[in-house]
């Protein structure tokens, strides 16, 4: 039998609670998005996110049905849409299915993540590895498992989001250091470690914003001396730093188990879905059969398995498409700074970022390259300060150095008209 209450047998709600603590359309949070997408629409600006794109997105893309040159994906290598990476995904959806449902632990385990977890680790020097939904699920749940009340978590202060709610959701002291700023970091070590049981670094091989690289060297120096662990995600530079694409460890030349926990993602170089965590027997055993994020979320599908398992053997196949990204890169990098575009710290890395230091000019640039045939999307407050606000552009291995002459030209010839109409406005 079903129970309803009648109005008349409940007490009333008091008047006195506002909207905003009931509704959504009041909450102030909401209301700030709305701000924005306003002020854009007040511009005639489209609303520059949740654009539709077509077809597989590497150096060209579909975008709103319009083909452009697109510096706007992840997909570093274009393994998002190679042959044999496709037909992986697509014998395992045949042999296996579309999903696994059901836990690692419980029903959801198949040779494939078995081969895929071991053939990762030996790739990343570790000795162990675990695949995990996705690259935030690894950093959200490792991080928030891992450490608790009384522990302490330093990341750098460019750090992704995902790291920083997982430290949240950790119960840990959080503590941000200056960017790649080490020596910082060792202060803030020397004055406080004693007060806290277990010490978690975070720092990043490749920031996704400003496109540079932390000091792991410096950093596994201050872990060994503090006797803190050491968590690096590779998010970007899996795929896309070091002469084999192994990251952070192979551009520096340290021994992979200087690092306690490596995170990753499958998402990007390696062009499929999914993330991993890799490290020590012990550290893979544990969060194995305790990591919530793990134990009680489904098992990686098979195809997003089997596809980056692919991947990974045309990676180690083809280094000379590494060597390429590397080389588009730094053109890239090359010819903006010649046209007077200020590119921040970016080196190395695929992500070359240009800042321009307001939000709402942001949008107008991101909007105009892209009628002018170029994807490259905006990042505005509060992803970055309002006077970090800039386009952000993922250069990719089958760039032409046609395609990348033409964008930087273009981004220059629009970014000096901007700037000309915004200077005839103010004064
Ligand atoms: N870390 C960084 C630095 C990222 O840029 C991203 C994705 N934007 C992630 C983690 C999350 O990876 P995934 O997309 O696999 O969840």
């Amino acid at each position: 039998e079903i129970y309803l209450a009648s109005e008349d047998m409940l007490p009333a709600a008091p008047s006195e609670i506002p909207q905003e603590m009931f509704g959504f359309s009041a909450l102030p949070e909401y209301r700030q998005v709305r701000q924005m997408a306003d002020q854009l629409a007040e511009l005639g600006l489209p609303n520059p996110y949740f654009q539709v794109l077509d077809g597989p997105t590497s150096a060209t893309a579909v975008v709103e049905g319009k083909e452009v040159i697109n510096f706007a994906g992840y997909n570093y290598l274009g393994l998002a849409e190679h042959e044999e990476v496709k037909q992986a995904a697509i014998k395992a959806i045949e042999e296996l299915g579309v999903s696994t449902s059901g836990s690692r632990l419980i029903s959801g385990e198949r040779a494939i993540h078995r081969e895929l977890e071991s053939e990762l680790a030996r790739f990343l020097g570790v000795q162990s590895s675990m695949l995990m939904s996705g690259g935030h699920a690894a950093n959200e749940t490792t991080i928030g498992h891992l450490l608790r009340t009384g522990d302490l978590i330093l990341h750098d202060s460019m750090a992704h989001s995902s790291i920083i709610t997982g430290a949240n959701l950790s119960g840990a002291r959080r503590r941000p250091y200056p960017h790649n700023d080490w020596r910082e970091l060792d202060e803030i070590l020397h004055d406080i470690r004693k007060d806290y049981r277990r010490v978690l670094i975070v720092a990043e091989g490749v920031y996704g914003m400003e496109g540079d690289v932390c000091p792991l060297p410096q950093l596994i120096e201050i872990r060994n001396r503090h006797k803190t662990w050491l968590m690096v995600n590779e998010a970007h530079s899996l795929g896309t730093l070091g002469k084999s694409g192994r990251g952070v460890r192979e551009h520096f030349n340290i021994d992979a188990s200087d690092v306690d926990i490596w995170i990753g993602t499958l998402s990007k170089a390696l062009g499929s879905a999914g993330g991993y965590v890799a490290g020590s027997h012990d550290l893979i055993d544990y969060l194995k059969h305790t990591a919530s994020g793990f134990v009680y979320s489904a098992g990686l599908s098979p195809p997003a398995t089997a596809a980056a398992m692919a991947s990974l053997k045309l990676l180690e196949e083809n280094p000379g498409w590494i060597n390429k990204l590397q080389q588009n890169a730094e053109l890239v990098r090359d010819l903006a700074k010649k046209a007077g575009l200020n590119i921040g710290a970016s080196e190395l890395s695929p992500i070359v970022p240009i800042i321009v230091g307001d939000s709402m000019m942001t949008m107008i640039l991101a909007q105009k390259l892209l009628a002018d045939g170029v994807n490259a999307r905006p990042l505005t407050y509060p992803a970055v300060e309002e006077s970090a606000a800039r386009l952000r552009l993922f250069v990719n291995a089958h760039h032409t150095k046609d395609q990348i002459r033409q964008t930087i030209n273009k981004l220059a010839a629009l970014w000096s008209k901007l700037q000309r109409e915004n200077h005839a406005g103010t004064s």
